[in-house]
């Protein structure tokens, strides 16, 4: 099962390398195109190369980890953190260090040895050390090297009623949802991108958005999931089993109304199962890709985590299968309404000057609901989509 494989493999931000090359694997049949660029972004290109709005599917291959910093003298390993880790989830783990996967555990004093002030606040990252069972630093850097990477040491297993347990769900169940959608076709020039580095500041995510310049943009996540015993339903920020979360605002991204409500509208005529993404925190690869050119409207879907960030997550099997369908659901709808982009007004817009005598009078709003003509061709949006970055070769971005 590839949620599996993508889960159990390691790719910390900066070492997607194995990520990507379990994608390509899988996606080479199907791909028209498939090609990487100087950060190490994946992109597989799908459907007609023109024609209809090219749509831009992303996900981050990276996942939150560790990284070797010192070997001590005992042969024990000093680390820091990769992206966004609670060091409280890190006590008496199991990891695997490095791209050859050894085994380690990290340690800490046990609590017998405590003074009662240490028992009562999170040991400092600083103070744990992974243990990989060699005798002094001799024996471990002859296996490990400062610079390498240790990752969380779980396996991927179906629990519970129709639940699995795995680390990196954030966001290998994105790489697993696009890659399921990159298999079936669309009649839409579509271009899945596997991102790099998002967890330490969205970094790959928009240079690849400059590339493929994509009409409409979508970004499939994992995402927080707090829906546990205690926790206040507005304080979930999304409940596991009600299908995928469309996201209304977080710390980086506000997608346009019109995007959203589309999105619901979709998922509602299919009778596909949705849920509000609840919470302006957090943040994903929309942020960048948003923001990049001259703007591209860009929504997310998520599927709930629970744990996210820590070594071992949970998801619901059956949200990541309803976020399959809800995202296939919003493609073939675009596929069979090619002026959709319109309705949403989302094209780029040219207003003229009224004829004098015939516009709302001076001082009075533009018309929302009457929106002019397309703007000239030479504007890079035209009625066929968007330019690819080779496309605009030569042209200059103003
Ligand atoms: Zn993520």
């Amino acid at each position: 099962m590839l949620l599996r494989r993508l889960s159990e493999t390691p790719g910390p931000s900066g070492f997607e390398d194995q990520v990507r090359h379990v994608l390509i694997e899988e996606l080479r049949p199907h791909a028209r195109r498939i090609y990487t660029d100087a950060l190490g972004n994946l992109f597989v290109e799908t459907g007609p190369e023109q024609g209809g709005p090219r749509v831009m599917l992303a996900a981050h291959m990276d996942e939150v980890a560790l990284m070797i910093v010192r070997i001590d003298d005992e042969g024990t390993l000093r680390f820091r953190a990769i992206g966004g880790i609670d060091e409280r989830v890190l006590v008496s783990k199991a990891v695997r260090v490095g791209p050859a996967g050894l085994p380690g555990v990290i340690g800490s004093k046990a609590v017998h040895l405590q003074k009662p002030e240490e028992r009562k606040r999170p040991v400092a990252i600083e103070d744990l050390y992974i243990d990989i069972g060699a005798k002094d630093a001799d024996q471990a850097s002859g296996r490990v090297h400062v610079g390498d990477y240790a990752v969380f040491a779980t396996e991927y297993e179906q629990i519970g009623q129709g639940k699995a347990k795995g680390k990196a769900f954030d966001d290998r169940v994105g790489c697993a949802v696009l890659a399921e959608l990159a298999k079936r076709s669309f009649q839409l020039p579509t271009t899945f991108v596997f991102t790099v580095q998002e967890e330490i500041g969205l970094r790959g995510a928009g240079p690849a958005a400059y590339r493929v310049n994509p009409d409409l943009a979508f970004v499939i996540e994992g995402t927080l999931c707090f829906d546990v015993p205690d926790a206040r339903d507005e304080d979930s920020v999304t409940i596991q089993g009600r299908g995928p979360a469309i996201s209304l605002l977080d710390r980086a991204t506000i997608p346009p109304q019109s995007l959203i409500r589309w999105m619901a509208e979709v998922a509602d005529a299919r009778e596909i199962p949705y849920q509000w993404r609840r919470s302006g925190a957090g943040g994903n690869d929309a942020g960048a890709i948003h923001l990049t050119r001259r703007g591209i409207p860009t929504g997310a879907i998520s599927v709930p985590v629970r744990y996210i960030h820590s070594p071992a997550q949970i998801v619901d099997l059956a949200d990541y299968e309803n976020t399959i369908a809800l995202t296939e659901a919003l493609l073939r709808d675009l596929e069979d309404h090619p002026d959709r982009l319109d309705g949403l007004r989302l094209a780029n817009r040219v207003y003229p000057p009224a004829a004098p005598g015939s516009g709302p009078s001076p001082g009075a709003p533009p018309h929302p609901g009457r929106p002019g003509p397309e703007p000239p061709p030479a504007s890079g949006k035209g009625p066929e989509g968007n330019k690819t970055a080779a496309e605009e070769e030569g042209e200059q971005e103003p």
